[in-house]
């Protein structure tokens, strides 16, 4: 869970344009105060930023007690197993807030709002609203509902047809800031269930971004990380570029520090990504996540990925030979239907070979509507718990190789702020987006200082400033 007491930090520049929404009149929240619990990925917590920005426009004020809170929302996520159980649950610990204060109102948001919609109404009377990852923006009005007619709403219809025309909505800017560039995903793994939550793949126009790009600058920003469920196969809707030219027009154009991105597609992972990548090797630093899922052939088929072992690991050499400093990371899943010893044993070795400096290694779980719900031969919980610890183990094995090597050298670092462990240093991200902590003056904040690594550790570097 994530909090901030941050209010609306900028009016949009003179000529932009913003949802219906935002330019909406509603006082409806009248000072009330509005606690939101954001689950999963970095998505969520940007859209659940763009529901605090539309909130506070509208009157709200954010609370970070929920015992005070008028309205809670709950940005759930549906990757992981049981996901309604768990949105039930919190639910159900806010049933005497509910006794408490009758005019509480409690909605579900995110990914399993739009999974579930009504039937989560049906669910829970402790329950008002629900929405879904596509009517963030109706956000003002469903609560206008809730609050003053005393309805009970479920709003997640979603928008198939027309064009996606979102702004970046961010009240107080820090150093580094989102800027989500396509919704949705039409690659319908057999595993994943975002197709069916977040829709079909739409992209925004390549011209809007640079311009949120240049606006975030203007406000301060020095790091931009591009959202998107599968940024490489970004279209804008105008014809005028994919997310290669959309990459070298944010470079070329705006004067953002640094420029990121998440999540790659292997299988859009392509030859002129990696010319970018060492042309603009300054902005975009030295940083891959790739998630391969499994080693084995016959299971990315099974998984409907689009490539094959050989295929990942002959892109991951032509990005090594191009960027033999390049820092890579990736995602597993372990257990997947029909996944032998030897399948797995592939996946470890394929570990090895590729050297990664972090591996996020998951259990598969079944999930609604997809395909390999339906699969056969599903793996056992035993199988999978082992499966797992030995994908940990082995990084246990590999990452004080992977990470020593970054003992004494010196790295460009922008500093983002105090550490979240300890307010008295500052901490930053090295080219390889290697977490760095580091005695230093507060002043530094949004810099970029040379550091030198004087202890390398798994999960973050200790530096000193040179
Ligand atoms: S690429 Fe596959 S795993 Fe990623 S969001 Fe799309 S369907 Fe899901």
């Amino acid at each position: 869970m994530k909090h901030s007491n941050n209010r609306v930090g900028a009016t949009p520049k003179p000529g932009r344009r913003y949802s219906d929404a935002v330019q909406s009149p509603y006082n409806i929240g009248r000072g009330d105060l509005v606690y939101v619990t954001t689950y999963g990925c970095q998505m969520n917590d940007h859209d659940t930023e763009r529901m605090l920005y539309q909130l506070e426009l509208n009157q709200f004020l954010q609370t970070q007690d929920p015992s005070e809170a008028d309205v809670i929302i709950i940005n759930s996520c549906s990757v992981r197993e049981k996901p309604v159980h768990k949105v039930m649950s919190e639910i159900g610990t806010y049933r005497p807030l509910k006794a408490k204060n009758p005019k509480l109102k409690i909605g579900i948001g995110g990914c399993v709002g739009q999974q579930e919609g009504k039937n989560l109404l049906a669910k829970s009377r402790l329950l008002d609203f629900v929405f879904g990852t596509d009517t963030i923006d109706s956000l003002p009005q469903i609560l206008q509902e809730v609050r003053d007619q005393n309805k009970r709403v479920a709003l997640t219809s979603m928008d198939h047809r027309g064009t996606y025309e979102i702004s970046t909505l961010i009240r107080n800017p820090k150093v580094s800031s989102f800027v989500t560039i396509t919704k949705g995903c039409d690659n319908f793994c057999s595993f994943c269930i975002v197709p069916f939550t977040r829709g079909r793949e739409k992209s925004r126009l390549l011209s809007e971004l640079v311009t949120d790009v240049k606006v975030l600058v203007e406000r301060g920003v020095k790091e931009v990380t591009l959202l998107g469920q599968n940024v490489n196969s970004y279209k804008s809707p105008d014809g005028s570029g994919g997310f290669g030219d959309l990459l070298r027009a944010i470079c070329d154009e705006t004067q953002i520090k640094r420029l990121r991105f998440t999540t790659s597609h292997p299988k859009d992972f392509d030859d002129d990504l990696i010319e970018i990548l060492v042309n603009y090797r300054e902005k975009l630093g030295d940083f891959v996540h790739l998630p391969v899922q499994s080693g084995s052939s016959q299971i990315l088929e099974r998984m409907n990925r689009g490539y094959t072992r050989e295929e990942y690991l002959e892109k991951v050499n032509r990005l090594k030979n191009k960027m033999p400093h390049v820092a890579l990371s990736t995602d597993i899943i372990v257990g997947f239907p029909g996944e032998t010893d030897e399948d797995f044993a592939q996946t470890l070795s394929l570990i090895e070979t590729v050297g990664y400096e972090n591996v996020y290694a998951f259990k598969y779980s079944p999930r609604p509507f997809t395909k390999a719900l339906k699969y056969s031969e599903q793996v056992s919980e035993v199988i999978k718990d082992k499966r797992l610890q030995e994908i940990n183990d082995l990084q246990e094995r590999l990452a004080p190789t992977a990470i020593e090597k970054y003992h004494g050298q010196i790295f460009p670092v922008l500093v983002e702020g105090p550490s979240r462990t300890n307010q008295n240093i500052l901490t930053g991200r090295t080219t390889h987006n290697k977490v760095i902590n580091f005695d230093g003056k507060m002043d530094l904040i949004g810099h970029i200082i040379p550091i030198k690594v004087i202890k390398a550790q798994q999960f973050s570097l200790r530096g000193e400033v040179v």
